[in-house]
């Protein structure tokens, strides 16, 4: 599918074990390939052999503290396999998204019960990477296809389809809109059971996924999270051959809260607080029932969040001198600014007018955006192959918003959707299971990967997707 994104991902993806042992083995080469001169054979046999001293006991030195160091914080990752299911009979999934939990909410309080998660299981080491547009309904869509948005269709939170004029909206849920195929309906399709509590995308009826009555939860904001997590607990009740083996739950904060007041208030630390409390519910239940160290926990996000404030703005009507931009044109303002221009006019016309204004010096904040053709886009953010995303794609900086037109607003909150380069726009990954090494880091990844892993856990065969296919060796226990 997007071969160039594969390559770039195994290379982004070598265990810690991986990355350190070439540099133990350059240090055993130069010190025994250090260059001798003598004159004489008895000095140069003799210096020989010092040397060879030097060099056994140096790289006898450096093993010892290449082991010592390793083995303090990665002996049990070395040695260990997968652990056996004690009391489960088959391995069982649960994948839970907490919306915008940006990567380093879990220092802002006391979170003991993510902290279980992550000493006893494995983590993105400096967040996991969403996927461009860095917004919820791409991003979780990515998480459970594997796909990027270009692929599995959802470009946006909203958007029109340019060949019927037809408007997707978080509310849509006609089969048409969403490409790929989710990880409940490869569980289904593999004559597993899956349940769904909330996720974009769980209610489409998909190949044999039908949205099952009591296993697939209608999206309703009200429901209070102690009774999501009370159904999911539930589930683990069942005769062993109808509990599912995929499971999904998902909390609407602390995006939520991040929008209205910013990632730095302390209502997002009361947020984070209150989540972390239900990951301690689950835990509890699961061990009430005797299958914590059964069930594998994904604990992830979908986006990160980043502050804003209105005297960071960028007006389209400021760019009249250049070009006009009406709002008809504007399918998303910010923080991806989607334009589509009528037939008659050139995108790369109105690009080119666009960024010569942008770039005058005499528009405020101008410089903060840069307006693309979606082909012209940085490869890295694969968001230019469908025709859903319109021609004009323009990126801003972090932190920046855009809007038509001035008004004397002064507000200030948060806002996520930007390039996923930046790191505020990272999230979480931590995951706690059979299969994963207790207390293990592993390098950063994109969320693509996700849909890999799961597949390889419950031993079935997944769809094609734009994960790598090693990826879940890397990062998973060997079986024995
Ligand atoms: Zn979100």
């Amino acid at each position: 599918m997007d071969s160039d994104s594969i390559s770039i991902l195994t290379s982004k993806a070598p265990t810690k074990r991986e990355e350190e042992l070439p540099d133990s083995t350059d240090a055993l080469l130069s010190s025994s390939d250090a260059p001798q001169k003598s004159s004489t054979k008895s000095v140069l046999f003799i210096s020989l052999v010092l040397s060879t001293c030097v060099a056994l006991s140096a790289a006898i030195a450096i093993a010892f503290l290449f082991f010592s160091s390793s083995s303090s914080s990665n002996s049990e990752s070395i040695n260990e396999v997968a652990r056996p299911l004690t009391k489960l009979k088959h391995p069982v999934v649960l994948l839970i998204s907490s919306d915008g939990f940006r990567f380093g909410y879990q220092f802002k309080t006391y979170t003991p019960n993510i902290n279980r998660l992550i000493k006893n299981g494995t983590e993105a080491e400096s967040g996991l990477i969403p996927v461009f547009p860095t917004l919820t309904f791409p991003n979780h869509y990515s998480i459970v296809t594997g796909l990027y948005p270009a692929y599995h269709g959802i470009i946006n939170n909203y958007f029109t389809d340019p060949e019927t004029n037809e408007v997707f909206t978080m509310a849509s849920h006609e089969p048409k809109w969403w490409l790929g195929e989710p990880l409940w309906e490869t569980v289904v399709n593999h004559g597993l059971k899956a349940s769904t509590y909330f996720w974009p995308g769980s209610e489409v009826h998909k190949g044999s996924w039908n949205c099952p009555k009591d296993y697939c939860m209608f999206y309703n904001s009200s429901v209070p999270f102690e009774e999501r997590v009370d159904t999911v607990l539930k589930y683990f009740d069942l005769s062993s051959s109808d509990i599912p083996s995929f499971m999904t739950l998902y909390f609407e904060d602390p995006d939520h809260q991040g929008h209205q007041v910013g990632p730095d208030d302390p209502l997002i630390t009361e947020a984070v607080a209150n989540i972390d409390e239900m990951i301690g519910k689950l835990i509890r239940g699961l061990e009430e029932r005797g299958v914590f160290e059964d069930v594998t926990v994904i604990m992830v996000g979908d986006h990160g969040m980043v502050g804003t404030c209105d005297k960071k703005l960028i007006f389209l009507d400021d760019l009249t001198s250049w070009i006009e931009i009406p709002t008809e044109w504007v399918q998303y303002y910010t923080p991806l600014l989607a334009i589509c221009p009528p037939s008659g006019y050139s995108p790369k016309d109105v690009v080119a007018k666009m960024n010569e204004g942008l770039k005058s010096g005499k528009v405020d904040n101008g410089q903060y955006l840069s307006v693309y053709l979606k082909e012209e886009l940085p490869s890295r953010l694969h968001y230019a192959a469908s025709d859903r995303i319109p021609p004009i794609i323009g990126l801003v900086q972090e932190g920046y918003k855009v809007e038509q037109k001035r008004s004397t607003r002064q507000e200030c909150g948060g806002a996520h959707g930007y390039d996923n380069a930046f790191f505020s726009m990272r999230t979480i990954f931590i995951a706690h299971g059979p299969q994963f090494a207790r207390g293990r880091k592993v390098p950063s990844f994109e969320n693509v990967q996700i849909y890999n892993l799961v597949t390889t856990i419950l031993n079935i065969q997944g769809a094609a997707n734009n994960g790598t296919a090693s990826f879940p060796q890397s990062i998973l226990l060997p079986s024995h």
